[in-house]
């Protein structure tokens, strides 16, 4: 059964929303000319892929929480040894290189003032933190390299995925998020 795919295709590609600026709708309610809740901010900002869409069709149609937009397979990730180095650093060590990353991606795409109150959030969580030694102290330049380069190729979610839960900011991060996401179509 392919016939739901084929309707949710040809009704994105009547809608070039990633071109347009849609008017900021009321709080909770997602635009009802995305295919799935999950495509909202798409092609940066959505939640990955939907593996039932990539098969064919998603029976959840559009309150599926996952991305129902064509996502380019090459979409970076971390392979087992890159994760492992991310594990090694402490929260403080890590934050500011993915807030390095998240800020030139949100720079790079255009949405470097939406995000601004996301990106303050996490920088408010970095003040708190115990100081940390710098990365180096910790990894060899070599793999620091080599995990720049893979999180040069990640989107702003996929890197603000990375970043330690803290149940503190839970509420207010998901919040900023969604806004991020309305802003960004
Ligand atoms: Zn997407
Ligand atoms: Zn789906």
């Amino acid at each position: 059964m392919t016939s739901c795919g084929r309707q949710w295709r040809s009704r994105w590609e009547r809608a070039p929303w990633s071109a347009q600026k849609a008017a900021p709708g009321p709080a909770g309610a997602v635009s009802p000319t995305l295919p799935s809740n999950g495509s909202l901010g798409h092609p940066d900002l959505c939640r990955s892929a939907c593996v039932f869409v990539v098969g064919g069709t998603c029976l959840n149609g559009q309150s599926c929480t996952y991305c129902h937009l064509p996502h380019d397979e090459k979409r970076a990730k971390l392979d087992k040894r890159q994760r492992g180095w991310l594990k090694e650093l402490s929260e403080s060590q890590l934050l500011p290189i993915l807030l390095d990353h998240m800020e030139a991606r949100a720079e790079d795409k255009g949405f470097a003032r939406q995000a601004m109150g996301l990106l303050q959030l996490l920088q408010r969580r970095l003040r708190v933190l115990p100081p940390a030694a710098r990365p180096e102290t910790v990894l060899a330049p070599k793999k620091l390299r080599n995990l720049d380069r893979a999180l040069s190729r990640m989107t702003f979610f996929q890197l603000l995925r990375l970043a330690p839960q803290d149940d503190q900011q839970g509420h207010a991060i998901a919040q900023a998020i969604y806004e991020l996401r309305r802003a960004a179509i």
